[in-house]
């Protein structure tokens, strides 16, 4: 956290190092914003105070520069100053800002520009509620708020046939869908008897999309390889077949690592050497309609009475504490 001393410092030693700086000339800057930004980022301007509705406004979100859509601070930072100007007490991040000492008009202030484009902002004073002391007087016009979004991102696994993965993959909290469908073959398009023939190359799989504030791409590695025979090639029980093979058809390199990693974390529990795919994910085709949500809407059916049953009870009790509120009340 950033205190009074420390802004001093960096007014008078040297600014942190931004993580990125953005250079645009002042004719860019002109087509790009609306005068009064323009007046108040790129000319050292002042706001009239109560000017922006920005002051009264506590919604959960982040303030990011006008000009260069660089993180400035967190609502979570904001606070009622009644100065007329939005205030906060503490920036984003440590480097977002940059400090210079202002002797304009008389005064001795420390003006604050965003570190990565150089715009002005407000000024700060060491008059802020604790524990940072600090209140960064800002012009609403200089900053943007965004929205609190969370990025979702999608996970693509096969462990033998897809109306057990789906089952187990929709119970878990943070993952907001799961499709069953065909990946990593060679026919476009291929209907469910055709990857069953073997000859099309496709794996059954299942496509999930999470929230990985709310469950890791980590952790469902870990679900994935211990919900299913990692160590069978192409084969999962009584289903023998290319297309029930184990494989993990990664989105991108930092999902291509992770599997690695916990596949090897993996290893030593099991007797058998793990021989699941790790391969770059190139195209998915979602399974026939009945196909989806194929447990939920036949428990009763042969197979998922004496396979998915079983396997999804044995899955609950081990990951209860991961499961969607509605799966542990089932
Ligand atoms: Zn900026």
């Amino acid at each position: 956290m950033l205190r009074w001393i420390d802004v001093i410092r960096f007014a008078n030693q040297g600014n942190p190092k931004p993580d990125k700086v953005v250079e645009k000339s002042e004719a860019e800057w002109k087509a790009q914003l609306t005068p009064e930004q323009f007046y108040v980022t790129r000319q050292k301007g002042t706001e009239r105070a109560f000017s922006s509705e920005m002051c009264s406004r506590f919604e959960p979100g982040q303030y990011a520069c006008v000009c260069c859509d660089t993180l400035l601070f967190d609502s979570d930072e904001k606070f009622e100053s009644g100065t007329g100007w939005p205030s906060f007490t503490q920036p984003a991040k440590e480097n977002a800002i940059a400090y210079h000492i202002d002797n304009a008009y008389g005064m001795k202030r420390v003006e604050t520009v965003c570190n990565t484009c150089g715009a002005h902002l407000g000024h700060v004073f060491p008059d802020g509620p604790a524990p940072s002391g600090l209140r960064y007087c800002m012009n609403a016009v200089a900053l943007q708020k965004v929205e609190a979004t969370t990025t979702l991102e999608k996970a693509t696994f096969g462990g033998g046939c897809f109306w057990c993965t789906e089952a187990i993959f929709q119970d878990l909290e943070g993952v907001t869908s799961v499709v069953s469908g065909y990946s990593d073959g060679q026919l476009p398009n291929p209907t469910y008897k055709e990857v069953c023939s073997g000859r099309t190359g496709h794996a059954e799989v299942v496509q999930i999309t999470f929230d990985p504030e709310k469950i890791s791409y980590a952790d469902l590695l870990r679900i994935h390889l211990t919900t299913h025979d990692p160590t069978t090639l192409n084969r999962q029980g009584a289903d023998v077949g290319t297309q029930y093979r184990s494989t993990i058809l990664t989105h991108n390199d930092m999902q291509r690592a992770e599997a690695l990693k916990i596949i090897e974390e993996i290893q030593p529990n099991l007797e058998e050497k793990i021989v699941t795919d790790v391969k770059p994910f190139e195209v998915f085709y979602p399974a026939e309609a009945y196909h989806q949500n194929y447990y939920r809407n036949n428990p009763g059916q042969g197979y998922c009475a004496a396979v998915i049953s079983p396997k999804l009870a044995k899955f609950r009790k081990l990951y209860q504490s991961r499961l969607k509120k509605a799966s542990v009340a089932e």
